[in-house]
């Protein structure tokens, strides 16, 4: 296997990196503080190709891989994971129409992803039901040629931005089998009945919007169907066969952020009369900490070349979600230590990198069921 990046996806690196690093510094900040962010920063990532590369090429994406696209979501977290998250999540859930789409959906929903006329979310997670999704309680009832759907949603990324959302959806309650009860239903936001109220007070990646949503008698057309009724379990595990390849770039990209910070401090910073750099404790640390980074590139890397090879391993992907997770929360918990008193406070970048960095835990799976998952296959 070879995992050399050809001369496009070094120059898609290379772009990535360029564009991050002269929009986000200057503003990562003010949207940290303020829990805000300026969605022309989403428009103009847009304007220069950045995002739904993974978009086929027909629906007016690039038709990379999704391979390219955690190359480019390792560039943006590496500079600021608040901004990158509020500009990369806005195509979450492309994924799911890529996959299971009419041609319909397809058609009217991608391209204007791809041109940032459009965004999207996708809600699973309810109140009561989180890691266990098979639990979800909204519902989605057939009347006429209409779904009527009634229930609430927790944590759902852009939820007061997006114009599309695909939600899970109860369909059929009484199939005996937990994972043929729900489906995916395609919601356009401005549906009569949908409403959206912000989550305030997020530890970090505040720059991105999280929402919770209630449904009261949303009617949508039965073609708003996403895949097949009753297949809604199978889909989401193919859908975030997908989207964790990107949790993974985002680790590595914020452990970098993380180690860039460590070298920059310990080599300015003084204490008995030699910088901290020079103590082999310090060195150390930085010598994990960038063998941690490469362990969980080359994860993520071997994940998502599987996948775009049609190889869908969904341990590999597992082990590289929760792997990469946990890595950027040491890495981050390291390069403060380096920092003391310092990256305690929020002028110093490394705060909100460790405040950011709880997240890759817990969203798209938390560590605990990507384990579950590896320890499942090991033992069938
Ligand atoms: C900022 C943010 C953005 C998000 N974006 C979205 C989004 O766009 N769409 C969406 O649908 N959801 C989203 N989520 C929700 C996220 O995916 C869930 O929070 C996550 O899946 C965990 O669910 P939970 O919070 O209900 O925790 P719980 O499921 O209640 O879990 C709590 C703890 O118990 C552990 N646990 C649970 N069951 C077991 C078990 N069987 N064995 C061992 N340990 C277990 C978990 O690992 C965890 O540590 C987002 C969340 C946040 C915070």
């Amino acid at each position: 296997m070879d995992f050399s990046l050809n001369n496009e996806q070094k120059d898609i690196i290379k772009a990535a990196r360029e564009f991050a690093l002269g929009e986000f510094p200057d503003r990562a900040q003010e949207f940290d503080r303020e829990e805000t962010f300026d969605q022309g920063l989403w428009k103009k990532a847009c304007e220069l190709g950045f995002i739904g590369t993974f978009i086929p090429e027909e629906y007016e994406g690039m038709g990379y891989g999704f391979f390219e696209n955690c190359l480019i979501t390792e560039e943006f977290w590496a500079v600021d994971p608040g901004i990158a998250q509020a500009i990369i999540s806005c195509t979450f859930g492309s994924e799911l129409l890529i996959l299971f789409g009419s041609d319909d959906q397809k058609t009217s929903i991608l391209p204007g992803l791809v041109s940032g006329e459009a965004l999207i979310g996708t809600a699973i997670t309810e109140p009561d039901a989180g890691s266990d999704v098979t639990s979800a309680t909204t519902t989605a009832i057939r009347n006429g040629g209409d779904w009527i759907i009634n229930g609430a949603k927790m944590f759902a990324t852009n939820g007061n931005l997006a114009d599309h959302m695909i939600v899970f959806c109860l369909t059929d309650p009484e199939n005996p089998s937990r994972h043929q009860r729900h489906s995916f239903i395609l919601i356009p936001t401005n549906t009569p009945g949908y409403s959206s109220s912000k989550i305030r007070g997020k530890m970090g990646i505040r720059a991105s919007d999280t929402a919770e949503l209630s449904f009261s008698d949303v009617r949508v057309p039965i073609r708003n169907l996403v895949g097949v009724e009753g297949n809604g379990f199978k889909e989401l595990m193919a859908f975030f066969n997908r989207t964790r390849l990107h949790v993974s770039a985002q680790a590595v990209g914020l452990a970098r952020a993380a180690l860039e910070e460590s070298i920059k401090h310990t080599k300015k910073r003084r204490q008995f009369d030699a910088p901290l750099a020079s103590f082999q404790v310090t060195q150390f640390k930085m010598a994990e900490m960038a063998t941690w980074i490469r362990a969980a590139r080359n994860l993520y890397y071997e994940a998502a070349w599987s996948v775009d090879h049609g190889k869908i391993d969904h341990a590999l992907i597992a082990m590289a979600k929760w792997f990469s997770a946990q890595m950027a929360v040491r890495c981050a918990d390291e390069a403060l230590q380096m920092h003391g008193g310092y990256g305690y406070i929020d002028e110093y970048r490394v705060q909100r990198l460790y405040r950011d960095a709880k997240i890759l835990e817990i969203y798209e799976g938390t560590k605990e069921m990507e384990k579950t998952i590896v320890a499942k296959s090991l033992l069938a």
